[in-house]
């Protein structure tokens, strides 16, 4: 039996299609557009503007495609992990919400795992096992708690969204979609370590905020850090986000995990200075999360804040990011759904 297909991920041209190939009223398209993005109903059968029989026709060959988390864990700081399984057998992603005053932001995972491998990141040490599908990544837009309540979104999770450009994009053009969420661009931000060829394409196609994974100025350094420098180096990306507007709507960050005694003396402040100069951007300071396998510590409180006022001296607007879900392992760079696969691997055993 032919497997059914998600609306949830659909655009409104795609159900258009599928309608006229099954042979429903044109206007059907709109309806059940309306009725996954804007009514988020989770059963076709709750679709009550159209009729019954055109409902079982839908669905033959369509499911809504929502699934809930699995697991959710709750942070002393109300952030909250939620544990998804994915269309790949036995692998999981997680999402994370943050509340902060009157915004409520989810931080979407756009791959299972990462090729990336920065020696930094719980979620490069996964490995890569695959892309998630619009669906998936819109799922967890729409089943998360107080989805509803969601100020912003940030392509911050597990894997690298310009690496799953295609799948990424198509979620943004339905978040942002008139007929769906109707999202503004500025709601949303991408982060990225640069991939130079499609992050020249996000910054043509779309107009959200883009936060870029710096972590080193120097070259040689970023490399140790992060693998992809060697192939999209620091100087290249800088010299493409200088043609590019920043000083209006769109925004353009800058983030940089600041590790003890080694990229957080002056010399690092001075030569962060020499390469952002001329960019009208913020850099956010994050503390790094140490985990057990890595040899890299967090820098002390005091070097942060002495790095920051320098940055801040020489006309950016620099912060420390206050880190969150840290004991639920939810903060950046600890997203890993490792123990998940091993526990299940262990159960089918
Ligand atoms: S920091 Fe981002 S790009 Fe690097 S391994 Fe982790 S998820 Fe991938």
């Amino acid at each position: 039996m032919e497997e059914k297909q998600y609306l949830l991920g659909m655009t409104l041209a795609e159900i258009k299609e599928a309608v006229e190939e099954l042979g429903l009223p044109k206007f059907t398209a709109s309806q059940i557009a309306d009725w996954v993005y804007v009514k988020r109903v989770t059963d076709i059968d709750e679709m009550s503007n159209i009729s019954l029989k055109n409902r079982e026709i839908l669905n033959s060959r369509f499911n809504i495609g929502r699934v809930k988390p699995i697991d959710i864990q709750t942070s002393t700081d109300g952030t909250k992990k939620m544990l998804f399984g994915t269309h790949h057998n036995n692998k999981f992603i997680e999402a994370v919400t943050i509340p902060e005053n009157d915004r409520l932001t989810l931080c979407v995972s756009s791959q299972i795992g990462c090729k990336m491998n920065c020696v930094f990141c719980l979620t490069g040490r996964m490995g890569f096992s695959g892309n998630l599908s619009t669906n998936e990544i819109l799922n967890q837009v729409y089943a998360v708690p107080d989805a509803e309540n969601l100020s912003n979104i940030v392509f911050m999770g597990m894997g690298e969204p310009l690496d799953n450009y295609d799948n990424v994009m198509k979620a943004i053009e339905i978040l942002t979609a008139d007929y769906a969420l109707a999202w503004s661009p500025k709601r949303i931000t991408l982060s990225t370590i640069g991939i130079l060829p499609k992050l020249k394409r996000f910054l043509e196609e779309s107009s959200c905020h883009l936060a870029i994974s710096l972590h080193s100025p120097l070259s040689e350094q970023r490399q140790l850090l992060m693998p992809a420098e060697k192939v999209y180096p620091i100087e290249q990306i800088i010299d493409l986000l200088h043609n590019y507007d920043w000083t209006h709507q769109r925004r353009l960050s800058f983030e940089y995990i600041m590790f003890a005694g080694v990229n957080d003396s002056p010399v690092y402040a001075r030569r962060l200075v020499r390469l952002l100069s001329g960019l009208s951007c913020r850099i956010n300071l994050i503390r790094f999360h140490a985990f057990p396998e890595s040899s890299l510590q967090p820098s002390d409180e005091e070097t942060m804040i002495k790095f920051r006022d320098f940055l801040t001296s020489k006309g950016f607007i620099c912060t420390i990011r206050a880190s969150r879900g840290e004991d639920i392992f939810a903060a950046c760079g600890m997203l890993s759904t490792m123990k998940n696969q091993k526990k299940e691997n262990g159960e089918k055993r």
